[in-house]
């Protein structure tokens, strides 16, 4: 058999980043970001499948509901509250969260919305307690430049991170609430054309893009 040379047969790729964001407390509560395996509340929840604010089912969620897991959800008093447990209404967006993205969204030269809205992204596989991810359209367009040549950015999202998921054997799926709410940054990219190196270039560039941003930031809190 040939050996098979993805230069050879071209190759193109979309990116869509996600990153943590090193802010000091979760986007939508007082609760701090750290990850421990000790927990002091545990709780189980099953979770079905509702129409969307389109008024359309998910076929995905649709999918996952006919699992009929239940869901084993572990809490450290330190790094969760009842907002993650979802026993309380969301606190204010965290603005150093949103100070971030809008920074990195400038960067990116990418054209920031005057009004930011929480949408609802229906996830029923447990990985979060409300049946769905919290998400900000902050920016659209823009582009970043990789040896002269510009990538287009096609959206800048601020959202929730998910549970971390600790097993899932049977009927039963467990999970920790500890990385659930830490703000994450979402950037989708145009598709890519060319070589691996010019990918790879392209993500390291993005990783230093993130470096500085956040150094700017924490200068600006200063
Ligand atoms: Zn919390």
């Amino acid at each position: 058999m040939s050996e098979f040379i993805i230069e050879n047969v071209g190759l193109k790729v979309g990116l869509e980043i996600h990153q943590q964001l090193s802010t000091n407390k979760k986007l939508f509560c007082s609760c701090t970001p750290f990850e421990s395996d000790e927990y002091s509340i545990k709780f189980q929840r099953k979770l079905r499948a509702v129409k969307s604010e389109l008024g359309e089912y998910d076929p995905a969620a649709l999918f996952e509901s006919s699992k009929s897991k239940t869901i084993l959800y572990y809490a450290n008093l330190e790094s969760s509250c009842l907002v993650e447990q979802d026993e309380e209404p969301p606190h204010e967006l965290d603005s150093n969260a949103k100070n971030l993205v809008l920074i990195i969204s400038s960067a990116l030269k990418s054209n920031i919305f005057s009004e930011i809205y929480p949408m609802r992204k229906t996830v029923i596989d447990g990985s979060n307690t409300t049946g769905f991810q919290r998400t900000m359209l902050i920016s659209q367009g823009g582009h970043i430049d990789v040896n002269g040549e510009k990538i287009g950015v096609q959206s800048i999202c601020l959202e929730e991170d998910a549970a971390r998921l600790l097993g899932d054997k049977g009927n039963i799926r467990e999970y920790s609430l500890d990385r659930l709410g830490i703000p994450l940054i979402e950037i989708a990219l145009e598709p890519v054309e060319g070589d691996s190196k010019k990918v790879k270039k392209l993500l390291w560039l993005l990783e230093d893009y993130y470096e500085v941003q956040k150094r700017s930031l924490a200068g600006l809190a200063r």
